[in-house]
């Protein structure tokens, strides 16, 4: 059986009748993370775990008590707790934190009954777009091996791709699921800010984080968040907002739906070939009944330079906690307290998560909190405010995710800068909180997946997967 591509619909079936046991198909799984092509996906393997967990799925599923996920095979971004395992961030400063407790998200799926497989590699605390600055290395893009599988959750997307896990969970702060996702040839789902608790999810910038699934088609995306989404008292941010049957909705068509094309998202900069990639679908939408307009996006050009000061902000102080008294890591020679400090954080923590550090330190120290941090966040909601209006007269916005398609290895790492830009489609989305997501709109002609971003207002991904699932069908 071929595990490329293979969705949880096929699975569910085969299980129910009896074709194959939940066992078996772990264990297929599990022969491809060992045995089959070495990409680097995972940080941790949960070899015999996963099988007891799918030897409890199979007793369930016999006696017909099993769960609306029963026996979906899954990948975890290592930011995100499983108790009992460790959850690394990526990070030599946490390479041996083991969690106490589980995360909101995984008590969900784990009640739907899925099977955790392993952790999967990202980008040291998420600070990244090409899973370049893992302290376990980089993850190889499996379709083709000299260029990046995208980051941060660059190993949960590529285990998507090669078949290592039925679907995955990433978590994007400013494009970290749908960037992979466009990169490998996957869906990724960035819901709206609240939407998922995260509770249990290692903060990184607290104000855009969102956990979100990462699987090879729509309808295993849509259901993997109406099992994840919902108000959770733990977390301070969760949205207590109802969560609609999203995989009930798919099939609703576009007819008399409006597109907004965000004008700046097309300029200067912007692959030919994704630029055409999009435009066709646009065409598709307006064949089948919608129609497609221009809308300004007018901040466009700001929202890099905002985000990287917020996001810095919010990670000098998130990662203050990690100071070898509490968690993980500690130098092992020092003379002093702050001697400690200091030696455990130059040798825990990697150069890009240095230089965050100090650049959130900078833009929130005295003289230049009004320069740049409060600056950012007046264009934050300049932002917002376009989406706002935006959204008054589209129901759906359809961008490129990423400039270009999957970069080779090495050739952003010496130039943070153009790292950063590559971000330039998919932060606006995490500033204004919205929900987006990266659909494969077809491979360019050198053979990589390239992809289409769909964004939609608050709180409505009922609207956005009902559009991707429309164009899935009618882009392949
Ligand atoms: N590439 C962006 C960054 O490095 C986004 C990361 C993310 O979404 N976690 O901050």
């Amino acid at each position: 059986m071929d595990l490329i591509g293979l969705n949880y619909q096929t699975i569910r079936k085969l299980l129910l009748q009896q074709k194959i046991t939940s066992r078996q198909l772990t264990e297929k799984y599990l022969h491809n993370i060992n045995e089959g092509t070495e990409i680097n996906a995972f940080i941790s393997i949960f070899n015999e775990d996963a099988i007891c967990l799918a030897r409890e799925v199979d007793k369930k599923l016999l006696t017909g008590q099993a769960g609306i996920l029963a026996g979906m095979v899954l990948g975890i971004k290592d930011n995100i707790n499983i108790r009992d395992f460790r959850t690394t961030c990526g990070s030599k400063i946490l390479s041996n934190f083991i969690s106490p407790y589980n995360a909101t998200v995984i008590q969900k799926l784990k009640e739907a009954d899925c099977i955790f497989i392993g952790k999967t590699n990202m980008d040291e605390f998420g600070m990244g777009s090409s899973n370049e600055n893992s302290y376990f290395g980089p993850v190889q893009n499996p379709v083709s091996r000299s260029k990046v599988p995208g980051g941060s959750s660059g190993g949960s997307a590529a285990a998507v791709a090669a078949g290592l896990v039925t679907a995955s969970l990433g978590s994007d702060t400013g494009g970290s699921i749908r960037q992979p996702a466009a990169f490998c040839g996957v869906v990724g789902v960035k819901p709206t800010y609240g939407r998922v608790s995260r509770y249990g999810l290692v903060a990184y910038g607290s104000s855009l984080d969102q956990i979100g699934p990462i699987a090879s088609n729509v309808r295993d995306c849509a259901q993997i968040l109406e099992v994840i989404a919902g108000f959770d008292p733990k977390d301070a941010t969760s949205a207590n907002i109802a969560v609609p049957e999203y995989s009930k909705q798919l099939d609703r068509g576009v007819k008399g739906m409006v597109f907004g094309l965000p004008i700046d998202f097309f300029g200067e900069g912007l692959n030919s070939e994704i630029r055409m990639g999009i435009l066709k679908a646009a065409d598709i939408l307006k064949k089948h009944g919608a129609r497609v307009i221009s809308v300004p996006s007018k901040y466009m050009d700001f929202a890099v330079p905002a985000y990287y000061i917020i996001v810095t902000a919010e990670a000098s102080s998130n990662l203050a906690r990690f100071d070898g008294a509490r968690f993980g890591f500690r130098a092992e020679e020092f003379s002093d307290l702050e001697e400690m400090y200091v030696n455990t954080r130059t040798l825990g923590f990697g150069s890009e998560v240095k230089r965050r550090i100090m650049l959130g330190t900078f833009v929130l120290s005295g003289g230049y909190y009004e320069t740049y941090y409060q600056k950012a966040q007046k264009v934050r909601r300049l932002i917002k405010k376009s989406f706002d209006w935006a959204f008054q007269k589209c129901d759906c916005l359809l961008t490129p995710v990423v400039p270009t398609t999957a970069f080779g290895v090495g050739e952003k790492t010496h130039d943070p800068l153009s790292m950063y830009l590559s971000d330039i489609y998919t932060v606006s989305a995490n500033l204004a909180g919205i929900p987006a997501m990266s659909l494969p709109c077809g491979i360019d002609s050198s053979g990589l997946p390239m992809g289409i971003q769909i964004m939609a207002n608050h709180f409505d991904e009922a609207t956005m997967f009902q559009v991707a699932y429309f164009l899935e069908k009618h882009l392949t």
